[in-house]
């Protein structure tokens, strides 16, 4: 059984009473936070989420509303004491965010636990079942002027464990996820960034269950439409 635990399902704006990206997902006894949003500690600790139990953390992109909450994240799990080790994955340079990291006094060496960071691309070495999809969320920022390599990228997660699943993240429309959209038992969309009704044509014509996320128009607002309600639990 794959469980899916939408912790967090608001956009970049901040609303009240939501929070930001995240979402726990558990399948074959281990259990991975895709993203970590602003809120997700509190999340956590709302549904009791023991502090040995994240294996593992995937950040899809460095966009706030996806990585906001991992800096509180790794100091609650360093002041509750966690002992297991934690393997973070992120699709920028390492060196890059160990720094952030020490900027907030956050001192790995202090933790009680092992921290190991590594580049998103190499997920799979460690997650055979994990694809990642790159797509042209963070393109528009190579124009700008910066003092920092970034790596420009996001991605949508397809795991392929008993069902299939598909985490969008943000995209800015669907080129990307053609063939595994195909393939897909259950989407977790991006109902903010693609057109409406590009949307509206994506839900329309394919076989998977398409749950609406990150933060929802009001024309998706009705019950035709399945919406990633905040604290929504997702067993399959
Ligand atoms: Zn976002
Ligand atoms: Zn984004």
């Amino acid at each position: 059984m794959i469980k899916l635990h939408i912790l967090g399902s608001a956009s970049a704006l901040p609303e009240l009473n939501k929070h930001h990206a995240a979402i726990m997902v558990s399948y074959s006894n281990q259990n991975q936070l895709w993203d970590a949003g602003e809120g997700v500690s509190e999340q956590i600790l709302k549904y009791g989420y023991d502090k040995n139990f994240i294996d593992d953390i995937l950040i899809t992109h460095f966009h706030p509303d996806h990585i906001s909450g991992i800096f509180m994240l790794l100091q609650m799990l360093y002041l509750q004491g966690r002992t297991k080790k934690l393997r973070i994955f992120i699709p920028e340079d390492i060196n890059f965010f160990q720094s952030m990291l020490e900027n907030l006094y956050l001192f790995p060496k202090k933790f009680n636990f092992t921290l190991e960071i590594y580049n998103l691309k190499n997920v799979k070495r460690y997650l055979p079942e994990i694809e990642l999809i790159p797509n042209d969320h963070l393109k528009k920022y190579k124009k700008m002027p910066s003092q920092i390599a970034h790596s420009y990228k996001n991605h949508s997660i397809f795991l392929s464990a008993e069902k299939k699943i598909l985490y969008t993240s943000d995209i800015p429309n669907f080129s990307s996820l053609q063939y595994v959209a195909a393939e897909a038992d259950i989407i977790v969309l991006d109902a903010l960034h693609p057109r409406y009704s590009e949307i509206v044509y994506f839900i329309e014509n394919t076989k998977a269950r398409v749950i609406l996320n990150h933060g929802v128009p009001e024309e998706f607002k009705n019950a035709k439409y399945e919406t990633a309600d905040e604290n929504k639990i997702i067993n399959i």
